[in-house]
């Protein structure tokens, strides 16, 4: 998107260049594909980002082919059920992805496919709450009730949390002027790029500062500093490393618009959208692998899957990790040196490991009345990631969500609990060989459950706990096919927080997912979704 600072010679150089040419570079129709396929698109991956992709198609008119490899669409945005209780595999909350507050961003683009005709959206209790030691927090989930509890805590600390206000909607505010960018060709872009220190200058001056920078430059107190950034255990990096720009992004979203969860699990979203597609008369399969993007000429001409068809189309979308469609799905033969040097010089960020929890008490009943409980042993992030990430769970920090206290019965019959605990993780600790996986597996899981006592003491029993199931970044890479079982991506640092773009070396291929310009998340990978398709109707001269 954004590259370097401009000199003023090169902005009055452009600004007369620009002004000839305005428009022209923008959404180009040639070199359109053949139409001689079976399928307008083929979207491989049914994850948020394929499956919007499709859904934002579909409506335009296109057909459009889904393959899924795994037997039911969602990727990460999937559940499960065992026995009694039912387990929403990833969704704690999601940013501005529901009706109401504001209406803009993420709930205008899931309104375009009519998705929300599908779906049931409702607002989480609360945005969360924060433990540290001496700390304990609970913040609602819109401005006025965030910022007032954080003056009731840190009185002193009033200027600097309405200066933090001030800046997430400035620079959220300034990021959604800059939404199409994406779109704009040479001049365009070019122009639209140097004008950004001009017209979007919060944007401009935060886009290379940490979070860390951020803390420090509104509030003086070490704890309010760590609660005020604690969903940095969101976004995949401590925040002397963070870009301040997703901070002040999702808290905004968050604060504005609303945290939302989907009635009846994340899956009901990924259901919707797949439930849509058809509808609009496209293909969703699924238990299909695609294996390869068959190429004639440097460009696609369809997939090939594992039981052997083929399918043809004009144009493919991968929702897949970079490193799966430039290594297996194209072929490093067909990619060109230099954008397998920029993948292999950026650095993916954490994967996680967690644990499922079904309960026989009922949470609620005895007084947690949290839905999402971020649980920290150290106010300096640095030492919690390290903990993390070494596999040192006692010492680090857990996102717990009990997701019984969301108000939907789905999860437990009544008088029990669904508790899922989440931490950073990296998949070079877990061994590789069976057995020593599944020991070390089950003591880890013992940690992260003893450490998510400290907020939850019912856990503290054994007897309280009918089911137990833990999840590791070798399960993520397994039904994701993320490398790493990597869930954020790129991690997002100041040098590579643009993360890869929704195009790729092979003109008519896209990427959308985890890994590319809109960051991660439930909600982000709906908006890539929306920007690959955004660029195939641009270059078919779609509105
Ligand atoms: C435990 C956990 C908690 C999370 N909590 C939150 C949260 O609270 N809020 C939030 O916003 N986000 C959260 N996230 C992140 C969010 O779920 C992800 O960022 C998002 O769902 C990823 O979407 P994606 O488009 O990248 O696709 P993915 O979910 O990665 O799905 C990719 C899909 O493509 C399929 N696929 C891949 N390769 C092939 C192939 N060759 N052939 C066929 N199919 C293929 C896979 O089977 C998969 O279904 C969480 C993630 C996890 C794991």
């Amino acid at each position: 998107m954004l590259r370097k600072p401009f000199t003023l010679r090169s902005v009055l150089i452009f600004l007369l260049a620009a002004f000839l040419a305005l428009g022209l570079g923008a959404c180009t129709t040639k070199n359109l594909p053949a139409s001689k396929a079976d399928y307008d698109v083929i979207v491989i991956g049914a994850g948020m980002g394929g499956l919007s992709a499709a859904a934002h198609l579909a409506v335009k008119g296109q057909k459009v082919l889904v393959l899924e490899k795994h037997h039911k669409v969602g990727g990460s945005t999937s559940n499960f059920r065992r026995g009694e209780f039912v387990f929403d595999t990833a969704l704690h909350e999601m940013a501005g992805g529901g009706p109401g507050r504001l209406d803009r961003g993420l709930y205008q683009l899931i309104k375009l496919t009519g998705v929300d005709q599908k779906v049931e959206f409702y607002e989480v209790p609360h945005l969360y709450r924060s433990c540290f030691p001496g700390v304990d927090i609970t913040l609602p989930t819109n401005w006025a009730g965030f910022k007032g509890a954080l003056k009731k805590q840190w009185p002193e600390e009033a200027e600097g949390i309405e200066t933090f206000h001030t800046l997430c909607r400035s620079v959220y505010g300034e990021m959604l002027e800059l939404k199409d960018l994406f779109r704009y060709g040479g001049t365009r872009a070019k122009l639209t790029q140097i004008m950004v220190p001009l017209r979007q200058p919060n944007f401009f001056k935060w886009k290379d500062r940490t979070v860390r920078d951020l803390m420090d430059h509104c509030f003086k107190n070490e704890e309010i500093k760590a609660v005020v950034s604690q969903l940095w255990v969101y976004y995949g990096a401590p925040i002397e490393k963070q870009t301040a720009l997703v901070m002040l992004a999702a808290t905004e979203t968050y604060l504005s618009d609303g945290a939302w969860h989907v009635k009846g699990t994340s899956q009901a979203l990924s259901d919707g959208y797949a439930a849509r597609i058809h509808e609009l008369g496209g293909v969703v399969k699924t238990g299909t692998l695609v294996k390869k993007i068959v190429l004639e000429n440097g460009r696609a001409t369809g997939v090939a899957t594992s039981d052997g068809q083929t399918y043809t189309a004009r144009y493919v979308v991968a929702n897949t990790d970079p490193y799966q469609l430039a290594y297996t799905l194209i072929g490093k033969e067909n990619m060109p040196a230099a954008y397998l040097e920029k993948l292999e010089k950026m650095k993916p960020a954490n994967s996680l490991f967690g644990v499922y929890l079904g309960l026989n008490v009922d949470l609620k009943a005895q007084g947690q009345e949290d839905s999402e409980i971020l649980y920290n042993t150290s106010l300096d992030s640095r030492k919690n990631y390290d903990a993390m990430m070494k596999g040192d769970f006692r010492n680090g920090a857990a996102a717990i969500t009990i997701y019984s206290n969301l108000g939907d019965s789905v999860y437990a019959p009544p008088g029990k609990s669904v508790v899922k605990l989440d931490a950073y993780s990296d998949i070079s600790i877990w061994p590789k060989d069976p057995a020593a996986y599944a020991r070390m597996k089950e003591q880890k899981v013992d940690e992260l459950i003893a450490l998510a006592a400290n907020a939850i003491p019912a856990l503290k029993d054994p007897k309280n706990i009918v089911f137990k199931e833990g999840y590791t970044p070798r399960t993520l890479e397994r039904y994701t096919m993320n490398r790493g079982g990597v869930v954020y991506g790129f991690e997002l640092t100041l040098d590579q927080w643009q993360k890869v773009p929704n195009t790729t070396p092979v003109e008519n291929v896209f990427i959308t997912s985890n890994w590319t310009q809109a960051w991660h998340g439930v909600g982000s990978c709906q908006l890539n979704g929306w920007r690959a398709a955004r660029l195939i109707l641009d270059r078919e001269g779609i509105q």
